[in-house]
């Protein structure tokens, strides 16, 4: 067995045991293979390893990676922050994104995201930890965030995404997945005509923690695809 499927199938495992330890459906989680700085090979090739959904960070980089692998049937996710200048590539080319935290990219979106194409997915990023380096919406703003969203009919918005911050404890760590989990939950109170049934987040290291408070999405990169160079 190669390394790639060896690791793949060492994360399904991760993902299955998590499921069982809390009562979930593994069914009910999306692994995501976040492929930045990786080449088209290597996603090919987790493709083939039976992976259907690839997360990018860099526009310029998946753009070229999105049309060498145009003939693969590959979701699409642009995981890292947008700059207005990007949004075209990511309306055109992708069917998720998960870093939404500006009117204005949303506002961009909708008018770029071509008719023939069902709306784009949308996650809304969540500065949980209060982090000044961070992007992303703190907790209070979102109920109006997802207010002006409302009009947007090229924009399915399908949830929150989340990164906690880094080098805290398990027990920390989970407590900001519990709060990211509690913010949704609300705004499905909140929105009951919105599609909100999406929460991204885990990444190798703690993907058992995300999935314990109810992610439905885990972002890997580093154990499916080794360090990045
Ligand atoms: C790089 C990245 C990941 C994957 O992180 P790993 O630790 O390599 O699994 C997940 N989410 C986002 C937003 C990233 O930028």
């Amino acid at each position: 067995m190669t390394t790639l499927l060896a690791n793949i199938a060492k994360v399904r495992d991760r993902i299955q045991h998590a499921t069982e330890h809390c009562g979930r459906d593994v069914k009910d989680i999306t692994l995501l293979a976040v492929s930045k700085t990786r080449p088209a090979t290597a996603i090919e090739e987790a493709h083939h390893a039976g992976l259907l959904h690839f997360g990018e960070n860099y526009a310029q980089e998946a753009e070229a990676k999105v049309a060498t692998l145009q003939h693969l049937p590959l979701v699409w996710h642009f995981i890292g922050p947008l700059q207005s200048n990007k949004t075209r590539l990511v309306a055109e080319r992708f069917h998720w994104l998960h870093s939404l935290d500006r009117l204005k990219i949303a506002e961009r979106l909708q008018a770029q995201r071509p008719v023939h194409l069902p709306p784009l997915n949308v996650c809304i990023e969540v500065n949980i930890d209060d982090e000044a380096s961070k992007s992303g919406l703190h907790p209070g703003q979102l109920d109006d965030f997802v207010r002006a969203l409302l009009s947007l009919d090229r924009l399915a918005v399908r949830g929150l995404m989340v990164i906690p911050a880094a080098n805290q404890t398990a027990a920390t760590t989970h407590a900001s997945f519990e709060r990211t989990s509690a913010c949704l939950h609300q705004l499905q109170q909140q929105f009951p005509q919105l599609p909100l049934d999406t929460l991204s987040m885990g990444m190798s290291a703690d993907l058992e923690l995300a999935i314990a408070a109810g992610s439905t999405l885990v972002r890997v990169g580093t154990d499916i695809f080794g360090a990045r160079l």
